[in-house]
C-alpha cells in the first residue's frame, strides 16, 4: 500500500511540519492539539469515477448523511454540485440545512427520519420527503402542505420502507391526493452479509411491480435501489439513479467487486500533539494501574481523547506513530487525553506530532489498520470522529503515471 511519490500539500493554512528537536522556532500549525486531514479532491475524483461507471443516463444522489461521513456536509455538497451530482440524500435537518446552503438548486431527498412537525423546514428548504407507509403518509397529509415525495420500499432490509405487498396501495393513496407529487420510488438494500436475502433476491421482489407500474404508465420518474455495495457488485441495478455514500468518501473496498473503481479515501490522517511528557517518580505516589507499566516508563500524553471520537476502550495493542516509530497506547483513554509509551523513542519531544492514522517517516497506519484496532470498519472510523476534531484540508498530488487508488 505504500504510496510512492505522494506528497501532501496543505491548503489554506500556514502550517509546516515541526522540524526535529526545536520547539521555539516553530509555531503550532493549528491551534488545536488534535485534528484530522481530509483530501476533498479525493471525493470529487471518486464522484467522477462513479459517473464514468454509471454513465450519463443514471442520476447520482450523493448520500451525505452524518455530516458527509465526517467530511463536512457543506463543503462536500459544494464540490459535488460542481462535480455534477444530480441530487443529495441526508437524514438529519442539520445536514439538510448545510446542503441546501451549499447547493441551492439541487433536489435533497430526506431519508426516513424527520416527521410532519418539520413541515415548515421541508417547505422552506424545498426538501423531498420519504414515505414508508400509510400512517406516515397520513401524518404528512394532516399538515395540508404540498409535498414532494419519494416512496421507500423495504426489499429485505427490515428497516424503513413499505412492504412490497403494500406498495401499490400506498401509491394509489398518494395518487388520490392532489397535493402529493411522487417523484421517485427507492430502496436501500440489506447489508446483513450472509444473513437475510442476497441482493438479487431483494431486487427481484421489486422487478414485477415495476413492470406492472410501467405498463399502467404510472411508474415514478426516478427508480433507485443501488448504493455503494451494489454499485460495485451489481452494475445491473443502476436503474434511474444510484445513491452511494461510503464509496464517495473512499470508505469501501472498491477493487473487490465486478466493477473496479479508482476511488481513494478522503480521510487521510488523524493526528495529535504531545502535550505532556514525563518519566514517573515516587513523589507522584503509587502508579495507577497502567498496562505494561515499569518504573522507567516514559509517557507522552497526546491532546486527543474519547471526546474527539477515539474509542473509549482501546486495547494496549493499539499504537500510534511518533517520529516514524510505533508507540503503544497506555489505557485507559481519557476525555481529552491519551497516554502513549515513548520509552523507546527518546528523541520524542513536547509538541511532536503523533499519528493515529496516516504516515510518519516510513511507517504508516492505514484506514483498514485503524478500523481493526478500533473494532469497526472504515465508515465506523470516519463517522465516529466528533465535530471537536478539527478538519484540515490537504491535497494529495499524484505523479502523472501513478494510478489513483493504488
Ligand atoms: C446510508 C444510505 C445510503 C448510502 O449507503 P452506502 O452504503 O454508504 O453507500 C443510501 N441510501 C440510504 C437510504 C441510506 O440510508
Amino acid at each position: 500500500m505504500a504510496r510512492q511519490g505522494q506528497k501532501h500539500a496543505r491548503i489554506g493554512s500556514t502550517c509546516s511540519r515541526w522540524p526535529m528537536n526545536s520547539l521555539r522556532q516553530n509555531p503550532l500549525p493549528v491551534a488545536e492539539t488534535a485534528w484530522r486531514e481530509i483530501d476533498l479532491s479525493a471525493i470529487a475524483s471518486n464522484c467522477r469515477a462513479i459517473r464514468a461507471a454509471v454513465g450519463q443516463g443514471t442520476k447520482i444522489f450523493a448520500c451525505l448523511k452524518q455530516d458527509a461521513y465526517g467530511c463536512g456536509a457543506g463543503k462536500v455538497a459544494t464540490l459535488l454540485s460542481e462535480a455534477g451530482v444530480d441530487a443529495f440524500g441526508v437524514v438529519s435537518i442539520a445536514d439538510a440545512l448545510a446542503v441546501r446552503k451549499a447547493a441551492p438548486g439541487k433536489p435533497i431527498l430526506m431519508y426516513p427520519g424527520i416527521g410532519p412537525n418539520a413541515v415548515d423546514l421541508v417547505r422552506d428548504l424545498d426538501l423531498t420527503i420519504s414515505i414508508s407507509g400509510e400512517d406516515d403518509l397520513a401524518g404528512w397529509l394532516a399538515t395540508g402542505a404540498s409535498l414532494k415525495v419519494f416512496v421507500k420500499v423495504d426489499l429485505g432490509f427490515w428497516r424503513a420502507g413499505v412492504a412490497p405487498a403494500s406498495l401499490r396501495r400506498l401509491l394509489d393513496l398518494c395518487a388520490s391526493q392532489g397535493n402529493v407529487a411522487v417523484g421517485g420510488l427507492y430502496a436501500h438494500l440489506s447489508e446483513f452479509g450472509d444473513a437475510g436475502s442476497p441482493a438479487s433476491a431483494q431486487v427481484a421482489r421489486l422487478t414485477p411491480l415495476l413492470e406492472e407500474l410501467k405498463t399502467e404508465r404510472r411508474l415514478p420518474e426516478t427508480i433507485m435501489v443501488s448504493s455503494s455495495e451494489s454499485l460495485l457488485h451489481h452494475p445491473e441495478f443502476d436503474m434511474g439513479a444510484v445513491d452511494p455514500g461510503a464509496l464517495l468518501f473512499g470508505l469501501t473496498r472498491s477493487s473487490a467487486g465486478r466493477r473496479v473503481l479508482p476511488t481513494r479515501p478522503a480521510l487521510l490522517a488523524i493526528k495529535a500533539r504531545i502535550v505532556a511528557l514525563k518519566t514517573g517518580h515516587d513523589s507522584m505516589g503509587t502508579p495507577p494501574d497502567l498496562p505494561g507499566f515499569h518504573p522507567d516508563m516514559r509517557l507522552a500524553v497526546l491532546g486527543i481523547g474519547w471526546g474527539h471520537g477515539v474509542p473509549r476502550h482501546l486495547r494496549s495493542s493499539a499504537s500510534v506513530l511518533v517520529r516514524g516509530r510505533r508507540a503503544s497506547i497506555v489505557p485507559p483513554i481519557h476525555l481529552e487525553h491519551l497516554r502513549i509509551d515513548v520509552t523507546d523513542i527518546p528523541e520524542a519531544v513536547l509538541g511532536d506530532e503523533a499519528v493515529l492514522l496516516g504516515s510518519s517517516g516510513a511507517a504508516r497506519i492505514t484506514l483498514p489498520d485503524l478500523a481493526k484496532a478500533w473494532n469497526t470498519d472504515e465508515t465506523g472510523v470516519a463517522c465516529a470522529l466528533r465535530e471537536s476534531l478539527r478538519r484540515v484540508g490537504v491535497a494529495q498530488q499524484f505523479k502523472p503515471n501513478q494510478k489513483e487508488g493504488e
